[in-house]
């Protein structure tokens, strides 16, 4: 089973003029989905204290269910995007429900200031949603397909795909909600560490350009 592969270039390119798929010069940017998870999301955050790596956390709405773990998350200097309320993919047409959908995530996470739509499926009323409410789009290059890890040896495969595939400039997804997390984690930080640059000051996460 393979786990981690590139975006498709060619859909990468499509993507570009609404969606930012790479990072600034060499750093790495580690971009978490689907969370925040009582359990996992605190774990995550104390391995990328270790490192002292700043990422980003894409929050599905009605998965919070403690403000104070949101807090946390900022508190550590990393970035907060909005990943939708319900986490629906709406329909090519659909303008009002998606328009909806963000906002009510955003209030609930007020200090976004990234978007990803659910599945990476950037539709037109997602994208005007963001766009309203002055979200930056992100999307990603490498996708380490963490979601599908069952045990301890596909956690550990995963992380070696992904540090056989990660280049400089690439914004990695990974999920925190899930408990092979954090054992990728502890697999692809160190190595990570080692060997590239993260994105370290508050200043250059807030505010990612390329
Ligand atoms: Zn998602």
């Amino acid at each position: 089973m393979t786990f981690a592969r590139r975006t498709n270039w060619l859909k990468r390119a499509a993507l570009a003029p609404f969606s930012r798929t790479r990072y600034a010069g060499s750093d790495v940017w580690l971009t978490f989905d689907d969370g925040p998870h009582p359990e996992h999301t605190p774990a995550v955050l104390d391995r990328l204290a270790v490192f002292d790596v700043r990422a980003a956390f894409f929050l599905v709405g009605k998965r919070i269910a403690d403000p104070a773990l949101v807090k946390r998350i900022t508190a550590a200097g990393h970035t907060l995007g909005n990943h939708t309320f319900a986490h629906t993919v709406p329909r090519w047409r659909d303008i009002r429900e998606p328009r909806a959908d963000v906002r009510k995530c955003q209030t609930l996470v007020p200090g976004a200031t990234l978007f990803r739509p659910p599945l990476g499926k950037l539709r037109p009323g997602s994208w005007f949603a963001a766009k309203r409410l002055g979200l930056e789009c992100v999307n990603w290059s490498l996708d380490s397909g963490d979601w599908q890890c069952r045990s301890e040896a596909d956690a550990i495969q995963c992380a070696r795909e992904v540090l056989e595939l990660v280049r400089p400039g690439d914004i990695v997804l990974f999920h925190d909600d899930h408990r092979w997390i954090a054992p990728i984690l502890d697999v692809v930080l160190p190595a990570l560490a080692a060997h590239q640059t993260f994105p370290k000051t508050r200043s250059t996460t807030q505010h990612p350009r390329t």
